[in-house]
C-alpha cells in the first residue's frame, strides 16, 4: 500500500501521473505584520469571529471600524443561528484564530453574504482554506455553507505565537493521507467503495504529493520555522479545497484515522486536539492495516506530536475501549468502508500498541 517513507509504493506507484485539479485554491498569502492591515482593506465597518483567550492579545490590531466582534462558544448550527441573528450589521468577515474561529467565520460570511478574510492564528486544521463550515447538529458533523475567502493571511510570527503542540498537531491531518489511500484501495478490491467515489489512483498520487512535501520537513515543522509553516499551511491549502476540487470527496484524505477521532469522541464524551487523536486513530489504523506502523509512530515523534492517551487529557483504558469498540461504532455512525470493517481490533493489537505507544514518547 501506499509507504509513509517515500521509498517503495506498492498502490501509488510513481508512473501514476498527477491530474492537477481544475478548480483553484484559495489565495494565500505569508508574510509579516498582516494583521495590523485588515483594518486598512476590509470592508467597513468589518465584525470579528475570534475566541475569548486569543482577542485581548491582538485587539490593538483593529480600529474603529469594528462593528463587532462574535466571541465563538458554540458550533451548534441552531445555537449559532440565533447568535448570528443578533449581531450589528457589517460589511465583511474577519476570521482570526484556529479551526473553529475559521468555521463559524465562513458561517457568518454565507448567512450575511459577505466577504470573507481568514487570519489562521495556528496550523491546527485545513478549515482556512476549506469551502464548508463544520459545525454540529443534533449531535453529528455537518459541513455546511459556500465562504470563499478574499485572502487567507499566514503571520508567520502570529503563527509562532500559538502553543507548540496546536501548530505541530497539523501535520496529522496530512500524514493521515497515508492511512486513508490503503481504505480507500481496501474498500475498492472488497466492493465496498462508494459508487459516487470510485479509487482514482490520480487523486491518491495527487494527495501523496502533498504528504512527501510535509515528510521532508517535519524538522521544520516542529521547530515551527518560516519555511516549515509554508510547507505545512501549503498542504493544508491543497487539502482545504481537495474536498470540493474532488467533487465532495474525501477518501484521498480521510480513513480510519477520523473514524477512530470520530469513536474516542463518543466513547469518551470529550473534544480533543483534532491532529492529535488523528494522530492517534492514524498509527492505530497503520497497526490495523500492517502498513508501516512504525514509520508512522517516527513521523509523530520527530514532529512531536505526543499521542500517548495521557497527552491528551485521557487515560490508556479510554483511548483502548474506543480501539474495541471502533468497529461497532463505525456501523452505528455509517461511516465509510475501513481496514475497520475488515479486520478486527484484537486484544494482542491493542497490548503492542500500548507497548509501542509508551516506548516511543518516554
Ligand atoms: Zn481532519
Amino acid at each position: 500500500m501506499s509507504v509513509i517513507s517515500g521509498d517503495v509504493a506498492e498502490v501509488s506507484s510513481p508512473r501514476v501521473t498527477v491530474r492537477p485539479s481544475t478548480a483553484p485554491e484559495f489565495p494565500t498569502v505569508f508574510g509579516r505584520e498582516l494583521l495590523g492591515e485588515l483594518s486598512s482593506f476590509a470592508h467597513r465597518p468589518y465584525l470579528v469571529v475570534t475566541m475569548p483567550d486569543l482577542w485581548p492579545s491582538l485587539e490593538h490590531f483593529f480600529d474603529s471600524n469594528l462593528a463587532g466582534v462574535h466571541m465563538v462558544s458554540s458550533l451548534d448550527l441552531e445555537t449559532l443561528t440565533a447568535q448570528v441573528e443578533g449581531l450589528p450589521t457589517f460589511a465583511s468577515v474577519i476570521g482570526l484564530g484556529g479551526g473553529q474561529a475559521m468555521d463559524v467565520a465562513k458561517y457568518i460570511s454565507w448567512t450575511r453574504r459577505t466577504p470573507l478574510f481568514q487570519t489562521p492564528t495556528a496550523m491546527t486544521t485545513n478549515a482556512p482554506f476549506s469551502h464548508r463550515a463544520l459545525l454540529r447538529t443534533g449531535g453529528k458533523a455537518v459541513a455546511l455553507g459556500w465562504a470563499v475567502p478574499e485572502g487567507v493571511y499566514v503571520d508567520f510570527d502570529v503563527i509562532r505565537t500559538a502553543p507548540g503542540l496546536l501548530n505541530r498537531s497539523g501535520v496529522c491531518d496530512v500524514l493521515c493521507y497515508h492511512t486513508a489511500h490503503y481504505d480507500w484501495k481496501l474498500a475498492h478490491d472488497m466492493g465496498k467503495e462508494e459508487r459516487r467515489w470510485p479509487y482514482d489512483e490520480h487523486l491518491v498520487a495527487e494527495a501523496r504529493l502533498r504528504l512527501d512535501s510535509v515528510l521532508a520537513n517535519l524538522d521544520e515543522i516542529r521547530a515551527v520555522s518560516d519555511e516549515g509553516i509554508r510547507t505545512l499551511m501549503l498542504a493544508h491549502r491543497w487539502g482545504g479545497t481537495a474536498f470540493h476540487n474532488a467533487g465532495w470527496n474525501a477518501r484521498h484524505m480521510d480513513g480510519v484515522d477520523h473514524c477512530y477521532l470520530y469513536c474516542l469522541e463518543y466513547v469518551t464524551g470529550k473534544h480533543f486536539i483534532h491532529g492529535q487523536a488523528v494522530g492517534l486513530g492514524m498509527y492505530v489504523g497503520a497497526e490495523l492495516q500492517r502498513n508501516e506502523p512504525d514509520l508512522v509512530l517516527d513521523a509523530l515523534r520527530r514532529t512531536g506530536v505526543d499521542i500517548r492517551p495521557e497527552a491528551m487529557g485521557i487515560t490508556w483504558d479510554e483511548a483502548a475501549t474506543a480501539m474495541r469498540q471502533l468497529a461497532w461504532y463505525v456501523r452505528f455512525a455509517d461511516l465509510w468502508y475501513t481496514v475497520a470493517d475488515a479486520r478486527p481490533v484484537t486484544d494482542e493489537l491493542v497490548e503492542r500498541i500500548r507497548e509501542k505507544l509508551y516506548a516511543t514518547f518516554d
